[in-house]
């Protein structure tokens, strides 16, 4: 059986393949795979006890071959270069897959934000954006939330970087409203999720209204993936958090989930469900799966263990190579994270095309623009794996990595 190898082998191998199946040639796989500039720095702060910590802080800036990097900044003890360097190689080929035109990016800081308190978070975070002005910028690279950041994140960086270029609202997306963030950007992930969900039940010949959901994760994008699923008439009958997870056949009551882990309650806190662990959520029996917390979770121990007919990936990279084979298989359909979550970096670009000009969209105006390019993803890479015969992933690849290689073949750096 094939070994569950790291998250940058795996993307690694994700694009040598597409490299394979596009007949690129040499040299372009070389500026495919090679970020373009990494940065990292160490951060001193001073702690509320008085005494000076000093964090790491990263940057990896893989591509901008289709317009200026665009990626999340992490904050998580797991943050190092490689973790940031794989992620930032997704966002490049998930920009491009969505056709907006942005390259892909990924940054972060060796934390653990519930260790800190608001004041040490702030001064964290500022002292980053000091750090790494030079390389950030409007036409240059913009950062957004990701895991254990927020909009109270990105007010942050964008008040730093404002102190040294002058109020720069597109510094940043997924920003608080009140500071040019854009309506509908926060739910748009999960919301993404859930339309290239409800495409594949419909491709599979079902309905919506006729399947269960369950979801991993219950932050930005597992929460709202559970709204768009239950409007659109599934039935969400389980979620987690990393504090445990609730089931209930007749199907949650979302009102009261979101009422639950705002008064900052766990998900398995819930009266109306039966507790269950993370591992066992993965093989509930489902039609559909939305791993949409972290990376990893569906590796060889649990890949055969899951139920779930159709899976999307709504975290980045939650299925390890070895088990994607497992599950492919298997003939589960999954849909790509590339794919699945992109709804977040669309939003993003909303976003900063409101700030650039100064304007603001209606949440109905976001949602229709974000339906449209997502819809059109979806229609893309399913016409590519029908032609090609390839799964939705290799499609996904095949299709965003054809569009960079396009892109760097113009601007005269190969061939
Ligand atoms: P978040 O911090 O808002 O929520 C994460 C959720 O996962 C929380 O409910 C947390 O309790 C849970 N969780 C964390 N570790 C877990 C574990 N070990 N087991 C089970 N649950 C766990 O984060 P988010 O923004 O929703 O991001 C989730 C994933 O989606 C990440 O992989 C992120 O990279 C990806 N993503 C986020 C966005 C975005 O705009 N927020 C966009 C695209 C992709």
């Amino acid at each position: 059986m094939a070994q569950d190898n790291s998250m940058l082998d795996g993307t690694i191998a994700s694009i040598d393949a597409a490299v394979g199946r596009l007949g690129l040639e040499n040299g372009m796989r070389e500026v495919l795979v090679e970020p373009w500039r990494e940065v990292i720095v160490g951060l001193p702060v001073k702690m509320d006890d008085g005494t000076v910590r000093v964090f790491k802080g990263y940057r990896s800036q893989h591509n901008a071959s289709r317009g200026p990097y665009k990626g999340g900044m992490r904050y998580h003890p797991n943050t190092d270069l490689e973790h940031v360097r794989a992620l930032g190689m997704l966002m490049t080929w998930k920009t491009a897959l969505a056709d907006v035109p942005f390259g892909g990016a990924k940054g972060g800081i060796n934390v653990d934000p519930k260790e800190l308190s608001t004041h040490e978070l702030n001064m964290l975070t500022r002292r980053y954006t000091l750090s790494m002005h030079h390389v950030l910028g409007v036409n240059r690279d913009i950062p957004a939330p990701d895991l254990g950041t927020s909009a109270q994140t990105m007010a942050w960086i964008m008040d730093a970087y404002g102190s040294i270029h002058g109020h720069t609202p597109g510094i940043v997306t997924g920003k608080p409203i009140e500071l040019g963030g854009s309506l509908g950007r926060a739910e748009a992930p999960g919301r993404g999720a859930a339309v290239v969900a409800c495409r594949a039940i419909v491709d599979g010949g079902s309905t919506p209204e006729q399947s269960t959901v369950a979801i991993q994760g219950y932050g930005a994008v597992g929460s709202s993936a559970a709204r768009t699923m239950f409007d659109n008439g599934a039935k969400v009958i389980a979620v987690s958090d990393i504090r445990g997870a609730i089931t209930n056949s007749a199907g949650l009551d979302i009102d009261e989930l979101d009422r639950t882990v705002a008064g900052g309650g766990s998900v398995s806190d819930l009266a109306d469900g039966d507790r269950l662990n993370n591992d066992e959520l993965l093989e509930l029996d489902c039609d559909v799966l939305i791993p949409a917390a972290i990376e990893d979770v569906i590796t060889t121990r649990n890949a055969s263990k899951v139920r779930a007919r159709i899976i999307v990936e709504g975290a980045n990279r939650p299925i390890t190579s070895a088990a994607d084979q497992i599950l492919v298989s298997e003939n589960k359909k999954i849909i790509p994270d590339i794919l699945a979550n992109a709804g977040g970096v669309i939003a993003s670009y909303f976003e900063w095309a409101q700030n650039i000009q100064v304007f603001k969209w209606e949440l109905e105006r976001v949602n229709r623009e974000l339906d449209k390019l997502i819809n059109r993803a979806y229609d893309i890479t399913r016409e590519q794996a029908e032609r090609t015969g390839t799964t939705m992933r290799e499609a996904a690849f095949d299709v965003a990595v054809g569009r960079v290689a396009e892109a760097i073949k113009i601007r005269g750096y190969v061939g």
